[in-house]
């Protein structure tokens, strides 16, 4: 039988600990990274032919306009 002293005993039992909490860390913040993946904002248009406010999703630099058909270019681009 392989003989360990306390203070070996103690890190090993840490080090598992450690190991542990390592994991569920990990698992936990890949399940949160996969379920909010919500780091694109909405941004705000507004046409410039009709003046109609519309919200689109995600940073574009052309969106088009939803009441007028009109292509809108983003300001101060
Ligand atoms: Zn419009």
């Amino acid at each position: 039988m392989i003989r360990i002293d306390l203070t070996t005993a103690l890190a090993i039992y840490l080090f598992i600990l450690v190991i542990g909490f390592l994991i569920i860390w990990l698992i936990s913040n890949y399940t949160r990274k996969d379920k909010t993946s919500t780091s694109k904002e909405n941004s705000i248009w507004q046409c410039a032919i009709c003046t109609h406010i519309y919200v689109l999703d995600g940073d574009q630099d052309i969106s088009r306009c939803p009441n007028c058909k009109s292509y809108n270019k983003k300001k101060g681009g």
